[in-house]
């Protein structure tokens, strides 16, 4: 089996085939090889360097209703929180003090948040902080608006495709939401000129190793600059809350693979990690990740994006956390970094 991470490693690409067996293999031996290429690979572009991206959870309306989201439209129990433009500046105020050079806004698709609010939302951020990126994660738009959001300054966009196989999207999402529209918006997204991100939950229902080596198939032929995977972890309050979760170690296997196919990659470890393992954004960081995205977001609206059960970091205060990841890094021979972490080309 190492021939096929050493092939990995020479082609930055795999058969089908070949992606299946890598991942249905069980031997725990194979993870401690692919991790110490993976690291070797990061080390060659990033050296130990951590990258910090301070997430703004801004907002948890949604116009969609994914099967397994704890923030869906039909989850009524939610109270629902919209977070002002004014706020969401105080967020990045505090986040620029501790060190942030990069601010993720993310949320559902909030019909109240309209193109021109975010425009002027990320045209504020840049005019206040220009030595910062400021990442997107708001679902799915027009061709035209991501337009406008790069043109305001946006220069990263986070759309995990999810899966990429048709029927397995199909079992996840209601009828109006479509894989082929989520890959057009991430094409468009790369070809606009973002930093793009797409990524999928390991262990989602209904995935199999088939469904899981189809991503890494899409991923190999995409090439995006991120990629965002976690654990699925079931919601109390979503039709998949009875569903087995993720597992850690497929995640920091998967995580160590997309290192070796793509070495440049800003690759986090994240949060749903963390929430599984108590040394789980270490443990990423170990199989090949590079980046950590603490949460910025006020205290008090929090608890309210809960996107499954149990999610870490609700009661920290930003620079407690920060303090803490600082340390946990340090001790595991990673150094926190004052820096935008912007994607290295070849
Ligand atoms: N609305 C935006 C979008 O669709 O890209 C951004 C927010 S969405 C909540 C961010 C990501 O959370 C999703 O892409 C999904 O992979 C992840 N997520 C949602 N529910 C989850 C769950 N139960 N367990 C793990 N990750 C989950």
């Amino acid at each position: 089996m190492r021939e096929l991470v050493d092939k990995l490693q020479a082609e930055r690409r795999l058969e089908k085939q070949e992606w299946i067996r890598l991942i249905r293999n069980e031997d725990s031996s194979l993870d401690e090889y692919i991790f110490e290429k993976a690291r070797a690979e990061r080390e060659f572009y990033y050296g130990n360097r951590v990258y910090i991206r301070g997430l703004i959870e801004f907002t948890n309306y949604c116009k969609n209703d994914c099967y397994y989201c704890g923030i869906r439209r039909s989850n009524k129990k939610l109270e629902r929180y919209r977070l002002t433009e004014s706020q969401i500046l105080d967020c990045c105020d505090i986040g620029y003090e501790l060190g942030f050079r990069t601010f993720v806004l993310q949320g559902g698709e909030d019909a109240g948040y309209t193109d021109e609010k975010i425009v002027h939302l990320v045209r504020s951020m840049k005019a206040l902080y220009p030595d910062c990126a400021v990442t997107l994660s708001i679902g799915e738009k027009k061709k035209e608006s991501y337009e406008a959001f790069f043109e305001a300054g946006a220069d990263r966009y986070l759309l995990r495709h999810e899966t990429a196989n048709t029927n397995h999207y199909r079992k996840l999402h209601p009828e109006e939401l479509t894989l082929e529209n989520r890959i057009q918006c991430l094409m468009n997204l790369k070809e606009i000129g973002f930093q793009t991100g797409c990524g999928f939950m390991v262990g989602s229902p209904y995935q199999t190793v088939d469904t899981l080596a189809e991503d890494m198939m899409f991923i190999q032929n995409f090439q995006p600059h991120m990629v965002g995977i976690g654990p699925f972890i079931p919601h109390h309050q979503t039709p998949f809350a009875d569903m087995e979760g993720g597992s850690v170690a497929l995640t920091l296997r998967l995580l160590g693979l997309l290192r070796i196919m793509i070495p440049n990659l800003l690759l986090p470890a994240t949060t749903a990690l963390g929430t599984l393992h108590p040394r789980g954004r270490e443990k990423g960081m170990a199989a090949g990740a590079n980046v950590v995205m603490p949460n910025l977001s006020p205290i008090d609206v929090r608890e309210k994006y809960l996107l499954y059960d149990n999610k870490i970091c609700t009661g920290d205060e930003a620079a407690e956390s920060l303090q803490h990841l600082k340390q946990t890094m340090k001790e595991a021979g990673y150094e926190v970094v004052t820096s935008r972490g912007d994607f290295i080309h070849k």
